[in-house]
């Protein structure tokens, strides 16, 4: 629950809403998985608590480690799963989380969209990744990218809630410009999203210049077309005036010719933006090639030549199959 849900919640049970704060601090920063641990909130009240709510402890059913890298498979109450991936940069620990168990959107190139959408990670659940990883590992997650498996704005209502519980000042206290929310193009949510209060990075997966092309790789396109989400970015633009990222994966002689990056540097000409462009991670039974080095870096300098900004994504995780695209849950239950 958000800061003001559990506010409301406590008026709602007679009770003075800054035990909210005290309840937050509880939770958040001393860490407590048990009512009975609470020393300021009187035995009626912490039995309300304990009939009202739970501890959704989730359960560490596999870890990989890697260089730099470790990857998370998490139960959920449900015993389905999803996985987060926890990575070690020199300006701290960034963790991508899932929203989705499964995913609807169907991206022809990504392994995460194999498996249909099953249900919403709730924002509690979404907030207990960020929690069971730092407890494991002992360090403190700094930054936070939605960008694991699912939509975030598919589930919309979810991530905006998580924003508010993890951001609270009260509670976990991570800093909003270190979030990171990445969506396949869901028009109307990112009208919505660039009137929130707070000051969340966006990223788009664009992938493709054309709507010939675009289409052909995530069919969301067919729904809101690349003139469409362009617009809607520049109204987050004109209400943030954040920088919004491009991420763009590198397909072999798909969308990786120099025509193709002619068209994206006319496509972002003006917009505040960069372009993040990803070594496509190969996955089992998708027939996809990673584009060679060369065409990678050629497609780099003609955006830069153009002046758009554009970086080249470090690469984490490939080993363990911790890489973008290649998370997924598993069908059966655990
Ligand atoms: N659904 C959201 C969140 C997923 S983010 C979105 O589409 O943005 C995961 C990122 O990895 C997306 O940009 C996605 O397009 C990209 N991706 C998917 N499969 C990949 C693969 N095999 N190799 C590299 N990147 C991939």
């Amino acid at each position: 629950m958000t800061l003001e849900k559990l506010e409301d919640y406590f008026l709602s049970i007679n009770e003075k809403k800054y035990k909210a704060r005290q309840l937050f601090d509880w939770i958040y920063v001393k860490k407590i998985d048990n009512f009975d641990n609470i020393t300021n909130i009187k035995k009626e009240v912490i039995e309300k608590l304990k009939s009202d709510f739970y501890f959704d402890k989730l359960e560490i059913v596999k870890k990989e480690v890697d260089v730099d890298v470790k990857k998370y498979l998490l139960k959920l109450h449900d015993d389905r799963t999803i996985e987060a991936v926890l990575m070690e940069h020199d300006y701290g620990n960034s963790l991508c989380i899932s929203s989705e168990v499964g995913c609807n959107m169907n991206c022809s190139f990504c392994e995460s969209g194999k498996i249909k959408k099953q249900r919403n990670v709730e924002s509690g659940e979404m907030v207990s990744e960020i929690m069971a990883i730092e407890k494991d590992t002992g360090v403190r997650i700094s930054h936070v990218v939605i960008m694991g498996i699912g939509e975030p704005f598919d589930n919309y209502d979810n991530i905006v809630d998580f924003i508010a519980i993890v951001n609270n000042p009260f509670g976990i206290n991570l800093g909003s410009r270190h979030i990171t929310v990445s969506t396949c193009g869901i028009v109307p949510k990112i009208y919505e999203f660039s009137d929130i209060p707070y000051q969340v990075n966006l990223a788009i997966s664009l992938h493709a210049p054309t709507d010939n092309l675009r289409s052909k790789l995530m069919p969301i396109n067919k729904v809101y077309n690349i003139e469409s989400l362009i617009e809607s970015i520049k109204y987050y633009l004109s209400k943030t005036n954040r920088r919004v990222t491009f991420e763009y994966i590198m397909l072999d002689k798909v969308n990786d010719n120099p025509s193709d990056a002619m068209e994206l540097a006319k496509l972002l000409k003006g917009l505040n933006c960069y372009v993040n462009l990803i070594p496509y991670n190969e996955t089992s039974g998708i027939e996809y090639k990673r584009s060679s080095k060369t065409r990678i870096l050629e497609f780099y300098d003609t955006l830069k030549k153009n002046n758009i900004n554009v970086t080249i994504r470090r690469e984490f995780g490939s080993k363990i199959s911790a890489a973008c695209g290649q998370l997924k849950s598993s069908k059966e239950k655990v």
